[in-house]
């Protein structure tokens, strides 16, 4: 950590010429359980992990922004009284869309001097995209003295990634990155956005397989999927007018009219109507920590998520074999939108280095693609680490 803060000073040194007064700093999460659910209004068992985004800063007067990143090329200079899209250096657009979304909601913000720093992989489902909305909306917030909790964060981050970024996400990895929690996994329910803390039983190690492989064609996959919900409530409404979201569907209520559906369609809603309630049992399996059920959960929705929801990759089934016959595994399952990306496994206390060698190994020979497996922790979420 403090090699980190080090290497990140003097950078912030030698491109403002002073250092940074003020750091902040925004977690990854991974989802335990839960996919594709919280767009459906539906319930999430998410947990931060410690790799995190950090923006170490310093206010400026002048009513501007300046913003580099230590992992990406390029950067920016923008006034908050002009915000514009940037096409050029695409990914200063987190820390602008946060901006203006921030003042079209009436915050009244000061200007930073501003370098990012973060240990979260980019686009492998842990929501570094996330990370570096949160940490950018917590530090406007304090640098502009404003009151807001962590919901209102979190839509705003949300706003900005799906209206200002152009890309649509639920809410879920901006809520779980501001709500972490030490050693804990949180439940999240994405209608009423409140959330429970649910503690992981200390015999297990989460793990994060990441299969590094080329995710292809996400962003589209992932809006025909939100489009085939919808289309999947629209038609579910003629027997159930009360109904606004999957999220209201009872496993019983959908039995009841799967028929009424077009095949692919009542596929869709049968992953999501049964994931959301794997999400709540894990709520019970998760403190409890005995393998069988925690294994079962995992399974099914690793196979709703392949044969429902058709969101696996050939990367996603090495990787699964993977885990799967690793020693001291216990569960494993897809993380995030899937298609690739990163997986999750719960691993016997005792294991890590057998589990790590095993899946490295397997999934290497498959794929010929060298993975990253790493146990995550569970940290607290978005916080100002040093202001003075
Ligand atoms: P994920 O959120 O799963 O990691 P996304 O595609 O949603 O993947 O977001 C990744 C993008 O977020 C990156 O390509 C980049 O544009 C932006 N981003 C995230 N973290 C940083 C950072 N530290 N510096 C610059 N850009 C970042
Ligand atoms: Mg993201």
């Amino acid at each position: 950590m403090e090699e980190r803060r080090r290497y990140i000073s003097e950078e912030f040194n030698k491109r403002y010429g002073r250092l940074p007064s003020i750091w902040a700093r925004a977690p990854g999460r991974v989802d335990l359980m839960g996919s594709h659910t919280d767009y459906n209004m539906g319930f999430v068992m998410t947990m931060t992990i410690d790799r995190d985004t950090w923006i170490a800063a310093r206010p400026r007067e002048d009513n501007q922004v300046a913003i580099y990143s230590c992992n990406v090329p390029g950067g920016a200079l923008f006034s908050l009284e002009d915000i514009q899209r940037d096409e050029a250096v695409p990914w200063t657009n987190y820390v602008r869309g946060v901006a203006a979304e921030m003042q079209a909601s009436g915050y009244k913000l000061r200007g930073f001097d501003g370098l990012v720093h973060s240990t979260i992989p980019f686009g492998s489902g842990l929501s570094s995209s996330a990370a570096i909305e949160m940490a950018t909306a917590l530090l406007f917030k304090t640098l502009s003295g404003l009151e807001l909790d962590p919901v209102d964060m979190a839509l705003i981050g949300q706003k900005a990634e799906n209206e200002f970024v152009g890309v649509s996400t639920g809410i879920l990895d901006q809520y779980s990155s501001v709500m972490g929690r030490n050693g804990c996994a949180i439940l999240l329910d994405c209608r009423h956005l409140t959330s429970e803390v649910v503690r992981i039983n200390p015999s297990l190690h989460v793990v994060i397989c990441n299969t590094r492989a080329k995710r292809n064609l996400v962003g589209t996959e992932y809006d025909e999927r939100r489009a085939q919900c919808e289309e999947g409530v629209r038609l579910l409404q003629r027997f159930y007018p009360e109904i606004t979201a999957l999220r209201d569907v009872t496993p019983a209520m959908f039995e009841g009219q799967r028929r009424a559906l077009p095949a692919l369609i009542a596929r869709r809603c049968q992953f999501i109507i049964e994931e959301n309630q794997r999400v709540l049992d894990l709520a019970q399996a998760l403190p409890e920590g005995r393998p069988e059920p925690l294994h079962a959960l995992f399974a099914a929705s690793y196979s709703g998520a392949l044969d429902l929801y058709e969101i696996g990759a050939p990367a996603m089934s090495a990787m699964m074999q993977a885990m799967s016959t690793a020693p001291g595994a216990v569960a494993a399952r897809q993380a995030g939108a899937g298609f690739g990306g990163s997986m999750v496994a719960l691993v016997k206390g005792g294991f890590l280095e057998p589990f790590t060698e095993h899946v490295t190994k397997i999934y290497q020979q498959e794929t010929k693609i060298q993975p990253e497996v790493d146990a995550v922790q569970a940290v607290p979420g978005a916080m100002i680490l040093d202001w003075v």
